[in-house]
């Protein structure tokens, strides 16, 4: 038998010893003594957690992104393009094509003119750091079919959604398992054992699927497809992710019953009809599809809830999420918890931008105060997921976790177990559709229990994983 000793967050409470045997956790408790012959690891007041989970990656993007150009510290296009000038662009190429991302202006998108004098013939594909916009040079342009075409190479909304899946398709399988490889190694390093992969393609997830025992994280794949026949014939009990109902507040695309404080005309985007989901809802429930779906506005949100209604027909969707789900509102959260439907939120997100100072606010007015209620979700009894979104914010629960302790709105902060369920034990009652969770389970990754040391508690800043143990490593 062996004993750990530390401080483990265990649902409400912090429990300080925990015994195993044969690989198997027999008590989680707060008794300090040990039994003789039992070898013990003590770590004193640290707090040791179970493996993290992420729960909305885009996998292999994040893993291609890791491999491109990241412009994340640039503020206008003036000083991008200067950069660019000064770049060996080659060494960021995807394929052919060399991709720069996470480009966060505080003023415009450059144009394929001004990106092709800054580096003449070579193919740039600039992303925002949103996801929702991107700028093409114009050797770029010229790899485009002519109907996704636009005369100046920048692109927002259904169009940029055509474009990036051209460049997305165009990426060979060695690059993708290259991706995939990077990703879950990074995973690993910061604590994120279980990753929720969401991937835009059955051929995307074919591969995951493949090489996905050789990973050192588990992983779980959401297809981002409205297609149920080839996602169920690949046995997932899932589909969708980041299919988009509406866009982000940083493009305008977000839909809102009220519109942007800095853009009066505009109340965002609703990308399906009500008939159009309500089919696809149909079909995914008769094939035991929970369906995920990213929703940021009040608007959207109230587009899924509502046709999940009718699907439901007073019955409860288990497993169904809402992605983002950022500005729902009480009458909202009410209605999804009568539908047994999970939120997939980003705590990460208020420390980019909310509070009174940032984008949110530049956005919504005073409606920043409207974002992420998490502690209205969580008193509601709804079950909250806890992801980065990467490559929008980095893999990292520890950041995450602070952020739901630290929302900028201080009437919705979570404590600090109640943050680290959104990144262990809910993630698993997600997955088992149990309310009670078996505690081996939590702590084991690919049949080996796994602890996370940190360096400290949470009070202050976000902590440093101290060390991952793993099960044989330590015993
Ligand atoms: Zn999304
Ligand atoms: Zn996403």
């Amino acid at each position: 038998m062996k004993a750990i000793l530390g401080k483990f967050p265990n649902s409400d409470k912090i429990s300080e010893r925990i015994l195993i045997d044969d690989d198997k956790i027999i008590a989680i408790d707060n008794e300090r003594t040990v039994p003789d012959g039992v070898k013990v690891f003590d770590f004193g007041d640290k707090l040791v957690c179970p493996p993290f989970t992420d729960s909305h990656t885009h996998f292999f993007q994040t893993g291609l992104y890791m491999g491109a150009l990241d412009v994340s510290g640039i503020a206008t296009k003036d000083e991008l393009l200067s950069f660019i000038r000064k770049q060996a662009l080659d060494n960021f190429r995807i394929d052919e094509v060399v991709w720069l991302w996470g480009f966060d202006p505080i003023d415009d998108m450059p144009n394929s003119i001004e990106l092709e004098s800054a580096a003449p013939n070579v193919p740039i594909f600039l992303r925002r750091v949103d996801g929702h916009s991107c700028s093409l040079s114009q050797s770029a342009l010229k790899m485009l079919p002519q109907n996704i075409c636009t005369p100046n190479g920048i692109y927002s909304s259904s169009l940029q959604e055509k474009v990036v899946d051209y460049f997305l398709r165009m990426v060979g399988e060695d690059e993708l398992i290259r991706a995939a490889n990077r990703v879950a190694k990074f995973s690993a390093k910061v604590g994120a054992m279980r990753i929720h992969a969401l991937v835009p393609y059955i051929e995307w997830a074919k591969i995951l699927m493949r090489i996905q025992n050789n990973l050192p994280i588990e992983t779980e794949i959401f297809v981002e497809t409205t297609d149920v026949e080839s996602v169920a014939s690949l046995g997932l009990r899932q589909i969708g992710g980041c299919i988009l109902l509406d866009g982000s507040f940083g493009s305008h695309t977000a839909t809102s019953t009220e519109p942007y404080t800095d853009s009066p005309e505009n109340r965002g985007i609703l990308y399906f009809t009500d008939e159009e989901l309500i089919s696809f809802f149909r079909a995914a429930l008769d094939k035991n599809l929970a369906v995920a779906m990213h929703a940021i506005g009040d608007r959207a949100i109230e587009q899924y809830i509502r046709c999940a209604e009718k699907v439901a027909n007073g019955g409860k969707l288990n497993r169904w999420r809402i992605e983002h789900a950022e500005l729902i509102n009480r009458n909202q959260i009410e209605r999804a918890k009568k539908l047994g439907l999970t939120l997939s939120v980003q705590p990460a997100f208020e420390k980019y931008w909310g509070g009174p100072n940032k984008m949110y606010a530049k956005r919504l007015g005073n409606r920043w105060k409207m974002t992420n209620h998490f502690r209205d979700e969580i008193d509601a009894g709804i079950l909250l997921l806890g992801g980065s979104d990467s490559y929008i914010t980095p893999i990292n629960p520890l950041a995450g976790i602070y952020s739901a302790m630290n929302h900028p709105n201080e009437s919705q902060r979570l404590t600090q177990n109640e943050a680290i369920s959104l990144f262990t034990d809910n993630p698993l009652k997600w997955n088992t559709n149990k309310y009670r969770i078996d505690i081996s389970n939590l702590y084991k990754i690919n049949d080996e229990l796994k602890f996370i040391v940190l360096d400290r508690d949470f009070n202050k800043s976000i902590p440093k994983i101290f060390t991952e143990i793993s099960g044989r490593n330590l015993f």
